[in-house]
């Protein structure tokens, strides 16, 4: 029997929200899809009227649906911003190569100036070779270290205030849980920001901090967004992957369950006093770092020096980051 849209608009309901259980019409799924994110962008602050905001774009789904929303909304409520995309090129041949094709159909579709950065032209390297070097164990932590530095780069080159990414509530999720079972308190705080800063170093922002994965997708599957869905060659990263497994399970009974965890996150993170590093600047790069030499110039220099197995052990510089950190 057909349901009613809970709204009372009269039309009749296509789906059922995944995180809230309520039946809506297509209309007013995009509206309070539409309306959530818009609360979080002006709840928290997100932007200033005439910045220039490097909308980090992969060509997936959240940084499609992300693009997409983010001119929506400026249009919409006017908040007089520069839009404009970055991409980075890891270089990862069958991936990568593929979905930056997406993000060049993006820049057309919604008419936003795009660019794109390389591994190989910034670092001299591209992950196919990184991994050929380090093997498929350790490659995410190169890569993430990288492209954090990357988009830094790419959107400071690009006159950018601050840089938009499309990390989501089942991320952001996963990460409270991956730092609680790490005991990482400091980066427990961190991960559950809206906005995160360092001195030195551009905010970053996540517009889509609420929005639950499977709500992105009905979203870009209704608005017909194109975008890339292959999985990365070199995943997946085993330890994410399985605080994403237990997530999913956890979801199945109780759908609340991200939201609670970012909660949790977001209380521990007040509750634990941790400080985070002081921030310098690199010796050799001049980047943001909190030590002498940042993460990408250690990596890079194990690399250059045929020591890129020991550039990823704890002992050495502890650098423990499996993605980029959100
Ligand atoms: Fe890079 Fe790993 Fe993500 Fe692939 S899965 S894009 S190697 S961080």
């Amino acid at each position: 029997m057909p349901v009613s849209c809970t709204t009372q608009c009269g039309r009749r309901a296509i789906l059922r929200r995944p995180k809230t259980g309520t039946a809506l019409c297509k209309e007013c799924f995009f509206e309070a899809f539409e309306t959530e994110v818009h609360h979080t962008i002006t709840s928290g602050n997100l932007f200033q009227p005439e910045q220039v905001v490097a909308i980090a774009a992969s060509g997936g789904k959240d940084s499609t649906v992300l693009a997409y929303i983010m001119k929506h909304l400026n249009d919409k409520y006017d908040y007089k911003l520069n839009l404009m995309l970055l991409s980075i090129d890891e270089g990862i041949t069958g991936y990568r190569d593929d979905s930056l094709d997406t993000v060049k159909q993006n820049k057309e579709d919604y008419q936003l100036p795009l660019k794109i950065l390389s591994y190989q032209d910034l670092y001299g390297w591209t992950m196919d070779k990184i991994v050929e070097e380090v093997g498929k164990k350790n490659n995410c932590t190169f890569c993430g270290v990288f492209r954090r530095q990357a988009l830094e780069r790419g959107a400071v080159m690009m006159g950018a205030s601050c840089i938009a990414t499309g990390h989501n509530a089942d991320d952001i999720a996963e990460t409270v849980l991956m730092n609680i079972m790490r005991g990482d308190i400091a980066r427990l705080g961190r991960c559950c920001s809206s906005v995160t800063s360092s001195d030195g170093a551009l905010p970053r922002v996540k517009p889509l901090k609420f929005c639950y994965e499977k709500e992105i997708v009905m979203y870009a599957y209704f608005r017909k967004l194109v975008y890339f869905s292959t999985e990365c060659v070199f995943a997946p990263n085993a330890y994410r992957g399985h605080a994403r497994t237990f997530l999913k399970d956890l979801e199945r009974i109780r759908p609340s369950v991200i939201m609670d965890i970012i909660h949790s996150g977001e209380n521990l993170m007040f509750q634990s006093g941790v400080k985070t590093p002081q921030q310098s600047t690199c010796v050799r790069c001049g980047h943001v770092s909190s030590q002498e030499l940042c993460q990408a110039c250690t990596l890079l220099t194990c690399l250059n020096e045929g020591r890129a197995k020991h550039g990823v052990s704890k002992k050495s510089h502890k650098i423990k980051t499996l993605r980029e950190p959100v």
